[in-house]
């Protein structure tokens, strides 16, 4: 018969593009809209790193390359590793994908079989619980409220740990509330996830953005035993803005590196060979104009946190790393706008587009009830603009 099938049929449709449409629609019609929903820098590719992809054209460097990447980037993959994550990892321990997203969808294929159960931290980027029900794996959530600074613990971990969990995602700096792991909290979980022997799903997308005195720590770093059990995940679209490229790698037993580049010679073959090629100068290049778009970002979290902390109805905690901030809009929801209770973040999400033309992230999807996501990679021009227009609306609140 004709039926569809029923887990492609289950996957949520991103909300976010509820949102982004309705900004593009206004766009389209000439309405000035401030939209706080990227999550992409708003940066270029740097030169040299657009020069390298060139290059790689004009050199004839556009055919098939190995499934699991070139040799190559896998060497600048592992030193990368090395250097800035302090991970050792041979090539043949590293893939190379179509994107982080691309990473994650091989890591859960290569490691679950059905019904094994995957725990989530929440507030959580939204594909993961959606690439693990595509993974035949059955998503399992904690919750880092914001009194533990949106984290979870090593006790709560231990505590959702059943005989069929088979995996941690942890995610520092973290999507959507721009949180940083410290390494004693790292080294608590590491003790668990030895302990009840499971493995961590490391995604480090965002690593190179971190601000103030923070450091970056990656979980396989701190030991053997827990870097046996770890899958670091990591890209280029974030740091480099290289969003367009799709390039994103992993870091690996041995064993786990060989299932996903089989998975990844059927199902989609070698990624890109001049997105390769320019990864390679992205990842040894000279790294100034990351320092360079890094300081902007760093200018602009300053901006936004200072200006959300001083409006009324607003509580938000200071983003560490990646380029959002984490807003809990419970007292908003409580208010009343033209007559009529607030009471959803979809429903203030669908005010502050129609009626304020700023487009924000409600962050159901997230896991998380009561708040927003917003991005402050657009300029801090645009930034002031949608803050004064956010406020305006608060302060027409009853
Ligand atoms: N992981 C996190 C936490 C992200 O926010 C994103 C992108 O939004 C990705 C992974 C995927 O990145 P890519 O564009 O390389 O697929």
């Amino acid at each position: 018969s004709l039926t569809l099938s029923k887990k492609a049929s289950e996957v949520k449709p991103s909300s976010t593009l509820a949102i982004t449409a309705k900004a593009n629609e206004l766009k389209a019609k000439g309405i000035d809209v401030v939209g706080f929903g990227a999550g992409e820098p708003d940066f270029n590719t740097p030169d040299n790193i657009n020069q390298a992809a060139i290059k790689a054209i004009n050199e004839g460097f556009t055919k098939y390359t190995p499934a699991s990447g070139i040799e190559e980037l896998k060497k600048a993959v592992c030193k990368k590793f090395k250097e800035f994550n302090h991970i050792e990892y041979n090539t043949n321990q590293v893939v190379i994908s179509n994107g982080g997203k691309h990473s994650l969808t091989n890591i859960f294929t290569a490691i679950l079989n059905p019904l094994d159960e995957v725990i989530i931290p929440a507030p959580y980027w939204l594909s993961y619980p959606e690439i693990v029900r595509l993974s035949n794996g059955v998503p399992v959530f904690i919750k880092g409220g914001k009194e533990q600074g949106y984290k979870v613990s090593a006790k709560q971990i231990e505590e959702a740990c059943t005989d069929k969990t088979k995996a941690l995602v942890l995610n520092t700096p973290n999507n959507p509330t721009g949180m940083v792991y410290l390494r004693e909290e790292l080294e608590a979980i590491a003790e668990v996830v030895i302990r009840k022997d499971i493995y961590v799903v490391a995604d480090e997308m965002y690593e190179n953005l971190i601000y103030g005195d923070k450091e970056h720590v990656s979980i396989a770093s701190l030991n053997d035993e827990i870097y046996k059990r770890t899958i670091t995940c990591s890209g280029v679209a974030k740091s480099y803005a290289m969003t367009g490229w799709r390039i994103g790698y992993t870091g690996s037993s041995v064993e786990i590196a060989k299932l996903m580049g089989s998975v990844q010679s059927h199902q989609t073959s070698n990624p890109n060979s001049i997105a390769q090629k320019a990864t390679v100068e992205a990842l040894l290049g000279n790294q100034d104009t990351i320092a360079t778009m890094k300081e902007e970002f760093n200018k602009r979290r300053e901006y936004m946190y200072d200006r959300v902390c001083n409006m009324p109805l607003l509580h938000t905690l200071e983003p560490e790393g990646a380029f959002y901030q984490f807003i809990d809009v419970s007292e908003v929801l409580e208010k009343e706008y033209k007559g009529s209770k607030i009471q959803t973040t979809e429903k203030l999400g669908a005010i502050l587009i129609e009626d304020f033309n700023v487009a924000v992230i409600p962050c159901a999807d997230f896991g998380f009830e009561n708040h927003i996501r917003l991005s402050y990679a657009i300029s801090i021009e645009k930034i002031k603009k949608g803050l004064d227009r956010i406020e305006d609306f608060l302060n027409q609140l009853k």
